[in-house]
């Protein structure tokens, strides 16, 4: 996420660390430079240069705070006013209503029905909501299909009528559906197109007077720059929309969309996506947003991400496994599923300071699992609980089975082998033992 703009601004503020003090020179410098990695990232102009005339605003009064290193200060003003530009805080949803009713819209290929699913699967998760989706794109037979194959993926209803020709007519059965059943939160997702055209304005701004949504979302795609910032107006002139959705965060976005559109259109980014799996969907926290941005990494994201997939009672069982020296195959599956659900690796690695830069050229394989699972599902049940059961012929079976080498199998085993032991001594508490085994 954002990996060149986080590059060019750790350089730039890097200049700064080693004067003395703050000076008009050393500040114009590196504020230059600043200016310049935000037009990189597809920074709309005027952001840019009123963004570095408050930093530089504000760095030059702050001489009295002579204790912090300048370069410090500076990064802190930077993080400070680069969160302001993005929102400032977090702001959730409008779920008042019963049902309340929550409108989609933004171009076609944004990510709307994508978002509508996983924003349905967060809501049903995470505040125990029972939503309703609700397909209203009236001209392509496989949108429809589409969001049926999401509300599948999720367990969640889709409301929709292929026969239908008027997106406002289905939307006010979507919610008359939603009462009748027992929903209290209904999903609308509408047609969009390829550009911003009167007809869809149209169409859309309909729907939206006849339903008056509690909440209207504006879905755009940030990889788009500057255009994702003329859409976002062009559809905010038109509905005065609650929230932008940003997506398709995880691929190589210059960051000039989420930097830019919330002082363009004056609303809050509420929610980004980062992947095409449902649970790829985050709380938009302009604060951490920052701290990714300047390299800072994001642990509070990542210890919430861990707590999510962390399930006590399994945790418990788990521990008691290992004590007894227990731990199989298919806890270690088990384990290596929870991690995949937290998010892709790249993006967990990016959370942690400073690694994000260390490991910007290494390429982390989404699928680094792949092997390894290949591997343990071509065991056998008693395998995974036995693995000192596996001779020769055996780990050849398992090579052939899982596409893999007797050489990866062996590798598998000895880490398998390694981390068990590990488990062993970090239950009985023998920190010492631990370092050792670590070491060798
Ligand atoms: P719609 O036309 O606005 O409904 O857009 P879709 O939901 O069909 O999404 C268009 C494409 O973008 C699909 O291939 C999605 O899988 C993909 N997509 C949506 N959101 C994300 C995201 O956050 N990250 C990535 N990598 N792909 C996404």
């Amino acid at each position: 996420m954002f990996n060149n703009l986080s590059e060019k601004l750790d350089k730039a503020l890097h200049v700064l660390k080693g004067h003395g003090s703050i000076t008009e020179v050393n500040v114009a410098e590196t504020l230059k430079e600043v200016r310049r990695a935000l037009l990189d990232a597809d920074v709309n102009f005027k952001i840019a240069k009123n963004f570095t005339n408050t930093v530089k605003e504000k760095a030059l009064g702050q001489d009295v705070l002579t204790t912090l290193q300048p370069g410090q200060l500076m990064v802190k003003i930077v993080k400070d006013e680069l969160t302001q530009l993005m929102g400032g805080d977090a702001e959730g949803i409008n779920l008042s209503g019963n049902p309340s009713v929550i409108l989609m819209s933004g171009l076609q290929g944004s990510g709307k029905t994508t978002f509508s699913g996983k924003l349905a699967n967060y809501l049903k998760t995470k505040k125990t909501k029972k939503p309703l989706l609700v397909a209203c794109d009236v001209y392509r037979p496989a949108a429809i299909d589409q969001l049926h194959v999401v509300g599948d993926q999720i367990n969640v209803e889709v409301y929709s009528d292929k026969g239908n020709q008027d997106p406002v007519a289905i939307a006010q059965a979507g919610i008359a559906h939603a009462k009748a059943n027992g929903h209290n939160v209904v999903i609308i997702d509408t047609a969009g197109r390829l550009a911003v055209d009167e007809a869809m304005m149209t169409e859309i701004s309909n729907i939206h007077n006849a339903i008056q949504p509690q909440e209207t979302l504006f879905v755009v795609d940030s990889m788009t720059g500057q255009d994702a910032v003329n859409t976002a107006k062009a559809f905010n002139d038109v509905l005065n929309f609650d929230g932008v959705i940003l997506t398709k965060l995880d691929g190589d976005t210059r960051g000039g969309a989420a930097i830019s559109i919330k002082s363009v259109v004056d609303k809050p980014i509420k929610f980004i996506g980062t992947g095409e799996k449902m649970e790829a969907i985050d709380v938009f926290y302009p604060a951490r947003m920052a701290d990714r941005i300047l390299g800072m990494g994001d642990v509070v994201s990542l210890v919430e991400r861990a707590q999510e997939q962390y399930d006590e009672k399994e945790a418990r069982k788990l521990q008691k496994k290992i004590a007894k020296n227990q731990f199989g195959f298919d806890d270690f599956l088990n384990q290596i599923q929870q991690i995949k659900k937290m998010g892709n690796m790249k993006d967990l690695v990016g959370m942690i300071p400073g690694a994000g830069k260390m490991m910007k050229d290494i390429d982390i394989d989404d699928d680094a699992f792949k092997h390894i699972e290949a591997i343990i599902h071509s065991m056998t049940p008693k395998e995974r609980t036995t693995p000192k059961m596996l001779n020769a012929s055996r780990k050849k079976r398992i090579a052939k089975g899982s596409g893999t080498s007797v050489q990866e199998v062996n590798q598998l085993l000895k880490q398998f082998d390694q981390m068990s032991k590990m488990m062993k001594m970090m239950q009985g508490g023998k920190g010492k033992a631990m370092m050792q085994a670590m070491k060798n």
